[in-house]
């Protein structure tokens, strides 16, 4: 997606921690004027996610004109509903695999349903108008609420619900995961591939002791699988 001239608007970014929501971040400072983050806490397995959103923010705020842009951070811990409901691989220790529906295991029904409507409330009550979010279609691990079709009817059921203009933007919805990486290099070169590369997390077992070009991880796992083979594309195309 080009890189859209800065609106005057106020942006709060779905920010996990992770490559996409990070590049997310990055791509929300460019566009608008003033932004802020927002995290959740829902039983996840591994909280190694959530200690990286610091680094990255701090990271970001050093680069071009963002640290005045960039507003405060929201962490919602909307508790243990979701991982009682079920058992997935991301909130307990079920294997990572494909489930018999043709959904990995590490699908959580409902997640980013309840994260947008959260994000939304949140929003309302900031006055944040653009609600950014780091779901993709392309590259994407088979989730069905990272669909486009499912973003616009949460964006018409939020805004008819909340009597609210949301506008639910996702810059990397058409995006693989190599020109995820080529987005955040036009946006702030190698200081924010290597910022990238070096904070954010992708590893479905939490791995950070393992450091490849290409970040943390156990190497092995579709996160880290899926984030390699980006990157190596990415490199590839020099
Ligand atoms: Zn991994």
């Amino acid at each position: 997606m080009p890189i859209p001239p800065r609106s005057a608007d106020a942006a709060l970014v779905l920010f996990s921690g992770g490559q996409d929501s990070a590049t997310c971040l990055a791509w929300a400072l460019s566009a608008h004027a003033r932004v802020e983050t927002v995290g959740f806490a829902y039983g996840q397995r591994h909280a190694v996610e959530l200690a990286c959103r610091a680094p990255l923010r701090a990271g970001m705020a050093a680069l071009h004109d963002w640290g005045a842009r960039l507003g405060p951070d929201h962490l919602i811990d909307i508790g243990p509903g979701l991982a009682a409901l079920g058992e997935t691989a991301l909130t307990s220790e079920a294997a990572i695999a494909l489930g018999a529906d043709g959904l990995p295991t590490t699908f959580v029904p409902g997640r980013n349903l309840l994260f947008l409507t959260y994000a939304a409330a949140l929003a309302y009550r900031r006055g944040l108008r653009r609600i950014v979010a780091g779901v993709c279609e392309t590259d994407y691990s088979g989730y069905p609420d990272c669909r486009d079709d499912t973003i616009k009817a949460m964006q018409l059921a939020l805004n008819l619900g909340m009597q609210r203009r949301f506008v639910l933007e996702t810059p990397l919805m058409w995006l693989d995961k190599a020109e995820t990486w080529a987005l955040a290099d036009r946006l702030g070169g190698t200081a924010l591939t290597g910022l990238i590369e070096e904070a954010s997390h992708s590893c479905y077992l939490g791995d950070r002791t393992h450091r490849h070009p290409w970040g943390y991880g156990c190497g092995s796992c579709p996160a880290c699988d899926l984030r390699r083979a980006g990157w190596e594309r990415w490199r590839a195309r020099g």
